[in-house]
């Protein structure tokens, strides 16, 4: 079933708010929410286009082709009994900046001549003193290089028209974001409705997403005026002409419409969303592995203490990794910790897999053809091995 996306007039939108509001007053929120007012302006939103109702069907019809995903003695039609609207949290960044830099751009030439010591012989001396160039070990050249500086300069402008995710719910909503339509200003009389809510953001700071969007803005001019220095062998001295560099940016609260399904699936509670402007139905991960589901939920409550007192860096984290999704840019040195640590851990886990496969390979060789006096040898090898396991 293919949903009608249509351009709405003001009074259906109107209509289709009241609808929304009361089916968010019927149904409760399988996830934490916060109430919209909470965000400094500006907020702007996107009306559900697709009505509670059709998401409903949309949900039924996706989950009669996935069966699998439902527990033991649940039925679709059960399932979408709780379909709810939610709004989804994220910003809308947008920002343009340019300025000229200038950089020393380092030119390596490199040729090779005649050994001056021996001639280009490649050996010194007579008769039986006759011996190898020590000056050319014996090539009979010599390695010439010089280096040329040439001073480059430029001018680089980026704009970024984006949004991010701010979703801390923890559930990964996969959504169209379609930006066919201008967000709207959020009415006022909403704001101050208990009713207009949004599911739980990662930080409701501007500042979090301005520092994401700043470092975006600054790596895209960086690395576009560095795109013309790649001939060189080496730049130094690159920089950006500072009174140059004009910026301006804009951060504001987006919701973005969708609906909720949350129902018994195998072993965990399951979440399906609907993106309320496209109708496309996604089936996100459940919040966590059946097997640790029980202690993410008893860490809820203590948790719910640290995210508030963390919730800038996770803030940061969840920006900075949303960023380096969007983009292929270099990553700001704010990225380097979390990146590099997933990284070191994935280094470790191989050298550890090749120290395993040398390790019992050795062993095996001792067990085949040597005498069993060989195995302490060959377990105190492998013990550096665990040990290293530790870091
Ligand atoms: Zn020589």
């Amino acid at each position: 079933m293919q949903p009608d996306i249509k351009s709405v007039t003001a009074g259906e939108q109107n209509e289709a708010l009241v609808e929304i509001e009361r089916e968010m007053q019927r149904i409760a929120s399988p996830l934490p929410e916060v109430q919209v007012g909470e965000f400094s302006p500006p907020r702007m939103f996107t009306p559900h286009r697709i009505r509670p109702a059709e998401a409903r069907a949309l949900f039924l019809e996706a989950l009669g082709k996935e069966p699998q995903l439902l527990s033991k003695g649940v039925t679709p039609e059960r399932a979408v009994e709780n379909v709810r609207p939610v709004f989804v949290p994220r910003w809308l960044i947008s920002g343009d900046i340019s300025g000229k830099w200038s950089a020393t751009g380092i030119e390596t030439e490199s040729w090779e001549v005649d050994c001056p010591d021996c001639l280009g012989s490649g050996k010194v001396g007579t008769g039986t003193l006759r011996r190898d160039c020590p000056t050319c070990w014996g090539s009979g050249k010599e390695k010439q290089t010089k280096k040329s500086k040439r001073p480059e300069s430029g001018e680089a402008a980026a704009v970024i028209n984006e949004s991010l995710d701010n979703n801390g719910s923890g559930i990964s909503l996969e959504l169209d974001l379609d930006r066919s339509s201008e967000p709207l200003p959020i009415p006022e009389a909403d704001l101050n409705s208990a009713h207009f809510r949004c599911i739980r953001p990662t930080t409701i700071y501007h500042s979090a997403a301005a520092d994401t969007l700043k470092n975006r803005l600054a790596t895209a001019i960086e690395e576009q005026a560095k795109s013309t220095l790649g001939k060189y062998s080496r730049i130094d001295g690159f920089q950006f002409e500072g009174e140059t560099i004009k910026s301006q940016s804009a951060v504001a609260v987006w919701l973005y419409p969708a609906y909720l399904c949350s129902f018994e699936g195998i072993g965990a509670q399951q979440f399906a969303a609907c993106d309320a402007v496209t109708g496309k139905i996604s089936f996100p991960k459940s919040t966590s592995q059946p097997a640790t589901s029980g202690k993410a939920a008893e860490a809820g409550k203590g948790g719910e203490m640290g995210r508030a007192a963390t919730s800038a860096q996770t803030a940061q984290a969840a920006l900075s990794a949303s960023a380096s999704q969007g983009t292929q840019q270099a990553t700001p040195a704010s990225h380097a910790p979390a990146g590099t640590s997933s990284r070191l851990t994935i280094i470790a886990v191989v050298i550890l897999l090749i120290l395993a496969g040398a390790g019992w390979y050795l062993w095996k060789g001792h067990a085949a053809n040597a005498a069993p006096d060989h195995a302490p040898a060959s377990s105190s090898s492998s013990a550096p091995v665990k040990a290293s396991e530790k870091p």
